[in-house]
């Protein structure tokens, strides 16, 4: 249903009405804070607001669509694919206020957050219960759960704990029409569709996340940190594939390159090996016996690599000091240069090498410097350009040696995105891994839950997804 409204108030108006002057923005100043998100893109918000419950986001929703007006909804903008980039003349929805933690069941170990609580808030919030949310995307200080949901965030401890999608029971939404609906919930395996399953991921596409019913992890009784030093990154890349073919699946396994590892270590001075060709950070946690073990057929599996130095942890500090190079890894690359594009594609494992080679080949060919950080245990490849947009054609030139790395992944048998999701960024490549038939069935999706493309136009499909859009050939 579409709301029309003939007592002349333009929307704006209506929105200060609804939320009082300070939650709603309209200045050009204010739209363009607002205007991007951590990547690249940028678009031009009509208006700006900033809900505190879910009968607000209902009535914003309900107003925007009235006026036909695109709505977009934002965490805290740490995405890299262009998901919370606004379209031109939208409403952009901001759920940062929404951040209170209710209902948390210690014993069922869930908990009902608002999506604009902080990733790291949440876990912190229940270090009494000895508690935790396990994704931990490298951007948790900052980034939300809503956004986390919007993307299907993963982060370095998913490799054992799987991706935002495995971390939430029940999500509450509120519709294109401004209908609120709770989709999933704690009993387990619920009956009927997994609509729960849908949302997760759907970049604010199918509707607005509200409130996310999340599963809570326990903190671990032990935990076992290594890094790992190697002269050459395929050192480091067979060590990840003898580690996971052991059968063994560490709580995380991540590497750096060389170069990634001297902008970290002269950012953090975190004891990293400058001049090291590649450093693993294994992780094992659990109870002291089992991770003793298991801390040990790691170390035996580098040695039988060409391991150059294990380093282990001995206590929580020097533990912290090493996640908070790996975490620091995007911000260090800033002293190089004041803008990076990361890249975000899967890889298999047993690949790694070639495909990283190719990668090289495809930076030198640009002239663009490349620094590399991976989710290695799970084959997600972050190749990183470090690059000043301000210098003429250069932002094109990274978007286009971009193009061809994602395509490089694929072609080795990986796929477009770990965790960053598509967005726009990489929209107009999703015809390389889905069939006409695929992108069609998935835009019948999205028609379903939103069949005036009101929610987030122009994500994740690109135009002409529907196979009766396509012009007859
Ligand atoms: C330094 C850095 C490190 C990062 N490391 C990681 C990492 O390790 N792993 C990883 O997965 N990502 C990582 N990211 C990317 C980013 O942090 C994640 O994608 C994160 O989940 C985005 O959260 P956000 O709150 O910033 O969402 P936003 O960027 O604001 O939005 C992201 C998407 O979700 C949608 N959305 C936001 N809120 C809602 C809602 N309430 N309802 C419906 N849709 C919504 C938006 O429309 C958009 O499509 C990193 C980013 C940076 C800058």
């Amino acid at each position: 249903m579409r709301w029309g409204y003939d007592d002349g108030m333009d929307l704006a108006a209506r929105l200060i009405e609804l939320l009082g002057a300070t939650r709603v923005h309209t200045h050009p100043i204010d739209r363009l804070i607002y205007a991007k998100d951590s990547g690249v893109s940028s678009g031009d918000p009509a208006i700006v607001v900033l809900p505190e419950t879910t009968e607000e986001v209902a009535a914003i929703v309900r107003m925007a669509a009235g006026a036909d007006m695109p709505i977009v909804a934002r965490g805290a903008g740490t995405g890299l694919a262009g998901g919370a980039v606004p379209a031109s003349g939208s409403v952009l929805v901001v759920l940062t206020r929404m951040n209170a933690i209710y209902d948390v069941d210690e014993i069922g170990r869930t908990a009902w957050v608002g999506p604009g609580v902080i990733n790291l808030d949440l876990s912190d919030a229940l270090v009494d219960q000895d508690l935790h949310f396990a994704p931990d995307p490298s951007s948790q200080q900052s980034s939300t759960i809503g956004g986390n949901v919007g993307t299907n965030a993963g982060g370095p401890h998913c490799l054992a704990e799987g991706s935002t999608i495995a971390h939430v029971l029940g999500v509450e939404i509120v519709t294109v029409d401004g209908d609120i609906m709770v989709l999933g919930g704690a009993a387990p395996d619920p009956p009927g569709y997994d609509l729960r399953g849908l949302i997760v991921g759907s970049e604010g596409t199918l509707g607005i996340v509200t409130r996310v019913l999340v599963r809570l992890t326990e903190n671990p009784p032990d935990v076992v940190t290594m890094l790992i030093s190697f002269d050459g990154i395929g050192d480091a890349a067979r060590t990840v594939s003898d580690i996971i073919g052991s059968g063994l699946v560490p709580a995380a396994l991540e590497m750096m390159d060389g170069p990634m590892i001297e902008a970290v270590e002269n950012f953090v001075h975190a004891g990293l090996p400058v001049g090291a060709g590649a450093v693993l950070l294994a992780e094992v946690v659990g109870h002291p016996a089992g991770i003793a073990a298991e801390a040990d057929l790691i170390r035996e599996i580098a040695v039988a690599n060409a391991a150059t130095d294990i380093r282990t942890a001995t206590d929580e500090d020097e533990r912290a000091l090493l996640w908070k190079g790996r975490k620091s890894a995007f911000g260090a690359v800033a002293q190089a240069a004041p803008d990076y594009y990361l890249n975000d594609t899967v890889v298999p494992r047993t690949r790694f090498v070639e495909v990283l080679d190719e990668i090289c080949a495809i930076a030198d060919r640009y002239d663009l410097r490349l620094l590399n950080v991976f989710h290695a245990g799970d084959g997600n490849f972050h190749p990183l350009i470090s690059f000043d947009a301000s210098e003429q054609g250069m932002s094109e030139k990274v978007v286009a040696a971009s193009h061809e790395m994602v395509h490089a992944a694929i072609a080795a048998g990986g796929t477009l995105s770990g965790e960053h999701g598509i967005g726009i960024e990489k929209r107009d490549l999703m015809s390389r891994v889905f069939s006409v038939d695929d992108l069609d069935a998935q835009a019948r999706v999205r028609e379903a839950f939103d069949p005036e493309g009101l929610l987030n136009p122009g994500k994740i499909l690109p135009e002409g997804s529907r196979c009766f859009d396509r012009p007859a050939t």
